[in-house]
């Protein structure tokens, strides 16, 4: 993807990794257009424009637009505004913090480590095992995560856990052998059912493994975890048994996050907000879940855009439901999916329900901080002025 000018794919929807990834790394990415390979000839040039999701025939921008695109997509490092609620940047390739490292963030929401698995290790973590080579997993994984907690220090780097689906799994070195083929592996053996599983297990005990040396051999400890596709209580506990063993236990300065990506996280919020320090909303895996939609199919989308949404009603009385119950509890509530980062009116929503953070992705994160800023603004000044009308009746014009 390093390489690419443009990505242009047959399938996938806008929450889809490689939508995601050549986000992150500042590439016009346009997917899900259906017949890309055959209508796209080797050989042939297009102009790709992702703001409106169109390929045309030809080199159609002159050497002039050429250059604006190009300060376009640079990213802008405005000043720091400080705001009450926590501005956290997603991040997926390690080497690209040194680009973003200026951006006005308080720390990172989300680093997704498939990336580094998938590109700097490239072999199955059980396929290593077998051949007694879990030390090059172990370490590149934990010189991945160091390359960004150390540039961010102090500041927070929550790491996911790896949230590969089978059919992932098996495209490293040596998956096929341990991977078994599902016909839906998104709703599959995804998540902490893999690292509670005897057959799995033993490749998550190296990611904690990698956790801990970062943590306790490297000093870095402004690195926490977060588990995804959490489905229920039992697992959670098993889960946090096993990093015990591990030697990385939930404390006063090692937090533990949950991802809230699917319902019953949200129905049993309560129960739920007793294992953890706090949850961070997986927004692509709850609004696929929620309504039931293929995040990755653009076929329904494509019919009406409402399919997929991360402002669905019923999405976001979920999130405000959780962080309700979590502060309840004295949980904390983050969100790193992409819909706050496209849709900057999420952001008043979830500053208004009393978010503690919003995770964005780099491009998101200076107008994301400026938004949230405005909207703390205004929510202190509504509450002003309705104080002063309860107070002074006498004042009231209207
Ligand atoms: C999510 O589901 O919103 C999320 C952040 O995780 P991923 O996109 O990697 O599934
Ligand atoms: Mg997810």
């Amino acid at each position: 993807m390093r390489k690419a000018r443009a990505i242009v794919t047959n399938s996938g929807g806008i929450t889809c990794h490689a939508a995601i990834v050549s986000r992150e790394l500042g590439i016009p990415c346009v997917v899900g257009s259906g017949n890309a390979t055959t209508v796209i000839k080797t050989g042939q040039v297009v102009t790709v424009d992702a703001t409106h999701g169109v390929v045309y025939e030809g080199d159609l921008l002159g050497a002039e637009e050429k250059k604006e695109a190009v300060q376009v997509a640079a990213i802008s490092t405005v000043s720091y505004t400080p705001t009450g609620t926590k501005i956290y940047m997603n991040l997926g390739e390690p080497g690209m913090i040194e680009k973003y490292k200026d951006l006005p963030f308080d720390g990172i929401g989300l680093m997704r480590i498939e990336f580094i698995i998938a590109d700097v290790i490239g072999e199955h973590p059980l396929y290593l095992i077998e051949r007694h080579e879990e030390e090059k997993f172990i370490d590149r994984l934990a010189s991945g995560i160091s390359r960004v907690a150390r540039e961010i220090y102090p500041r927070p780097l929550v790491v996911r856990f790896s949230d590969f689906k089978t059919n992932e799994y098996r495209q490293l070195k040596g998956g096929d052998k341990y991977e078994p083929q599902e016909s839906n592996p998104m709703i599959g053996w995804r998540g902490v059912s893999r690292y509670i599983s005897p057959l799995y297990a033993p490749g998550f005990r190296l990611e904690c493994k990698a956790i801990k040396r970062v943590r306790e051999e490297w000093g870095l400890k402004n690195v926490y975890v977060m588990l995804p596709f959490v489905r229920t209580t039992w697992e959670v506990e098993k889960c946090l048994a096993i990093m015990k063993e591990e030697g990385i236990e939930r404390g006063r300065d090692f937090k533990v996050w949950l991802m809230a990506e699917i319902p019953s996280i949200v129905f049993m919020a309560d129960e739920f907000s007793k294992l953890c320090d706090g949850f961070s909303v997986g927004s692509n895996d709850l609004t696929q879940l929620t309504l039931g939609v293929d995040r990755d199919s653009p076929i329904l989308p494509a019919q009406d855009p409402r399919y997929f949404d991360e402002r669905d009603p019923a999405v976001l009385r979920s999130i405000a439901h959780l962080i309700k119950v979590a502060h309840r509890n004295g949980a904390t509530v983050s969100i790193c999916g992409q819909g706050p980062s496209v849709y900057p009116e999420l952001s008043e929503f979830l500053v208004r329900h009393g978010i503690d953070s919003v995770s964005v992705n780099p491009d998101a994160v200076a107008w994301t901080r400026k938004i949230v800023a405005g909207v703390e603004r205004k929510v202190i000044m509504e509450r002003t002025m309705k104080d002063q009308k309860e107070g002074e009746p006498g004042l009231e014009f209207d």
